[in-house]
This record gives structure tokens, sequence and C-alpha cells, in this order.
């Protein structure tokens, strides 16, 4: 019996653990290496996938089907009332989203990724191509080779810097504000979040936009349980940052300034500890996988954070890595179809992160005048043709689904 394929991970986040347990599925022995000691769960932001996405990792065993998730069919658009601070409705849309928390998601793929090496407080120090075709990884352990080595050391990746030498992640003249707070909180603006228990919300402003959704809240988070009760408000919001002064705090500034009152008032009420200030930046490698080596998440290629794809990028790199794996014994012959399918992939979706940052950032319309009309004809003009989950109208075609996987858990890859 031909020995199962090696596979060293560099990585043990969304992408990592989904490439392990891709690996894994295909019948790879997968080591994973991640640099932090600490627990990465505790990371409680929110992360929106697609339905169908969420339904196919549950039916083919990468997360479990009770991992808490907050799902909402409608997007709403809003701006600030002329001359007030009521909010005013521009547009409704039919969007399915499968909004979840990012620690759960985490914790769902690590324990799915169960039976795998998953080596905690381990930093790779370098990679090198050893004999043979192998990649050899150096880290305190000493050195390990592998017939395949998958980069999942996220946006900064050393990994990436091996496909693509040079290769630099391009900035945005803006940042984003990412927080998620108890909905004790907002508790006293019961008709938003009665609109945030069916819709997601987009709130329009000079120089930018904010999102606003439910996420599943942690054990540590609310009263603690799983049950549908438990929810944090998410939001992002985007904008330049300040001239000269500390970012972090400015964002209550900008929300006093140009928000609803009680959108403003949401945003005052998250308290500096619930909010990170991010810079936003772009990048694609030009080819995703070169034996022994591959790129997965952001470590191949991070969108502006506007199509909400990372994370699903990720998961949809490990269904790809899978399926590639099972196609066949040839493994050179497998990363070429990963690589031709999901660098076309990310290199679409950072020209689709783009114009959706000139549009909704850069060079915002006029929100009061538009209504539902103009919303659906201005942004179907910003897709110009990409399919986006957020964006399926009715009757919509979604994007060609690529193949699914076939064989069960058991299939082997042999090198
Ligand atoms: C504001 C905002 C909103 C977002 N919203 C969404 C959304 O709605 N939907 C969505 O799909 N995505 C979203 N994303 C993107 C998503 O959060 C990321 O794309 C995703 O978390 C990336 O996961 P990753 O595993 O590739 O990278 P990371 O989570 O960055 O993980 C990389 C890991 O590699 C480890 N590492 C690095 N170097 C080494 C080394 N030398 N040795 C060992 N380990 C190493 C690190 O410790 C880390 O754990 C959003 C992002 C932002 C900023």
């Amino acid at each position: 019996m031909a020995a199962a394929l090696r596979i060293g991970v560099i990585g043990g986040s969304i992408a990592g653990c989904a490439a392990a347990v891709a690996g894994s599925r295909a019948g790879a022995d997968v080591t994973v290496y991640e640099r932090s000691g600490a627990e990465l769960q505790d990371r409680g932001f929110g992360i929106v996938i697609p339905p169908p996405l969420h339904a196919e990792l549950v039916g083919s065993g990468y997360l479990d089907a009770a991992m808490p998730t907050a799902p909402v069919g409608t997007r709403v658009w809003l701006t600030r009332e002329p001359g007030g601070r009521s909010a005013r409705e521009l547009a409704r849309q039919h969007s399915p989203v499968t909004p979840c928390n990012w620690g759960l998601l985490w914790r769902s793929l690590r324990a799915s990724a169960g039976a795998v090496r998953y080596l905690r407080g381990q930093p790779v120090a370098s990679v090198r191509l050893g004999d043979s075709g192998r990649a050899v990884v150096t880290s305190a352990r000493g050195e390990k080779p592998y017939d395949l080595v998958v980069g999942a050391d996220g946006h900064a990746s050393a990994t990436r810097q091996l496909l693509a030498p040079g290769l630099r992640p391009e900035p945005a003249p803006y940042v984003v504000w990412r927080g998620a707070i108890p909905l004790g909180a907002p508790a006293g603006h019961p008709r938003e979040l009665e609109l945030l228990r069916g819709a997601w919300v987009t709130l329009g402003f000079p120089g930018g936009h904010g999102i606003f959704y439910l996420i599943p809240g942690g054990p540590q988070d609310g009263d603690g349980s799983a049950g549908a009760g438990n929810r944090l408000l998410a939001y992002a919001i985007y904008s330049r940052p300040p001239e000269g002064a500390d970012p972090g705090p400015y964002v209550r500034e900008l929300a006093a300034a140009h928000f609803p009152a009680a959108w403003a008032d949401i945003v005052a009420r998250s308290g500096r500890r619930a909010t990170a200030c991010h810079p936003v930046a772009d990048v694609q490698a030009p080819r995703v996988a070169r034996p022994p080596l591959l790129l997965a998440g952001d470590a191949a290629g991070v969108t502006r954070p506007h199509t909400a794809t990372g994370a699903v990028k990720a998961l949809q790199d490990a269904l790809c890595l899978e399926r590639v794996l099972r196609e066949g014994p040839d493994l050179t012959a497998a990363l070429e179809r990963y690589a031709d399918e999901r660098t076309a992939a990310g290199a679409r979706l950072v020209e689709l992160g783009r114009r959706m940052g000139r549009a909704l950032v850069e060079e915002v319309p006029d929100w009061p005048a538009m209504g539902q009309d103009e919303v659906d004809v201005w942004f179907r003009g910003v897709l110009d043709g990409t399919w986006h989950y957020l964006y399926e109208g009715p009757g919509e075609a979604p994007e060609p689904a690529a193949a699914t996987t076939s064989a069960g858990p058991e299939a082997t890859v042999a090198r």
C-alpha cells in the first residue's frame, strides 16, 4: 500500500484548519503549525458566509450542524434623513446570508480537524525546497519534509513570498472599524434591533458606509448559551481616518456627526474594547500553487472586506483542495487544477472589492437622493456582471458551482 501524502500546513486559523480537514478527508497525514499559543476562538467578530456554502460544509463534515448561526434574508439600505437625526430607508434587497461568529466558526473547523496534528505555539521559521521535490519546514521542532506545504499564514504570508517574491499588499485610502457588542448595550433601541432580527443593514453617510448585523454570541458573551437568543451586534464601518489623530476613538465622532441618532448611539455604546480599527488593503498571488507549495485563505489573496469573502474563499479553497486531491494520485496535476481555479476566483474578488470600495467609500453617491430603483441600478453597475452572493436578486443565476466532492472520507491520496 502506498504511504499517505504528507501535508504540512503553516497557520492554524480559518484557512489552516479548513485545509487540514480537506487533507485528512482526502486521506493525507496532516500537521498544522500555528504560531499563536493562545486560543484563536476568542476572536469574536462577525463573518458572513453564503447559506449554500454553510449547507455544503455541514453536509460534508467541515462544520458541525450545531454551530450557531444567525441567518437573515434581506439587506436594508439606510441613510440619515437630510437635516434631521432619524433614519431613512432607501432600499431593500433579497440577500440571504448566514452570519457566523468568527470564534465559533474556528472552533467548529478545529474540532473537525481533530485527528490532525495541531501544534500550537509553533512558528515556522522557514520553508525550503528539499530533495525529490519535497518542501522542508523548519520550526523549533527541527526540520520536517512534506510532499505538500499549505501556506495558510494570513495576509502577511511569508509563504506567499516564496511563490511571488516582492509582492506587497496595496493599501486602500481608508480604514475599517469592526465591533461586536452584547445586545444589552443597544437595548434602548428596540426598533433598530427588531430590524436587525430580519435583515442586515447598510448605512450610507458622506465619505463611507457602515454594515450592521447580528451574529451568534460565544460562551463568553451574553447569557453564555448556544441558543438563538444569545446574539451580538456586529458592525464594520468604512471611512478615511482622521489626519494626525488616533483613528481608534474617531469612529464615535464620525457616527455622531453623520449617523441617525439611534445608530450613532449604538456605536457610542460599543466601548473601546469591543472595537478594532484595521487598515484596508488587497493583494493576490499571481498563481496560488506551485508544487510542493500551495496558498490558501488570506495567504493566497486578500480582498477588501466589502465582498465579505475572506473566510468564504478560505473555505472554498479547502473544498477545492479536497476535490483535486481525490481526483487522482498525481499531486502536480492536482495542484495545477487548484491553481487554475482558485487564482482566477481570488483575482475576480480583488477587482470586485476595489469597485465596491470606490463606490461605497471613495466616491459615495448622494445617498439621500437614492431610492429603490437608484440603489438597484447603481449597485448593478458596481457589480459590472460579476455574480456575488450578497446581491443575488430573484431570478439571478448563481456562480457556476465547482464540482463537489464525490468520494467518501476514506479515499486515499498516495504519494
Ligand atoms: C472588517 C472585516 C470584515 C470581514 N468580514 C468577512 C465576512 O463577512 N466574510 C468573510 O468570509 N470574510 C470576512 N473577512 C475576512 C476574514 O476575516 C479573513 O479573510 C479570514 O479570517 C482569514 O483567515 P486566514 O486563516 O486566511 O488568515 P488568519 O486568520 O490571519 O490566520 C493566519 C494564521 O497563520 C498564523 N501564522 C502566521 N505566520 C505563521 C508562521 N510563520 N508559523 C505558524 N503560524 C503562522 C497566524 O498566527 C494566524 O493564526 C473580514 C475581514 C475584515 C477585516
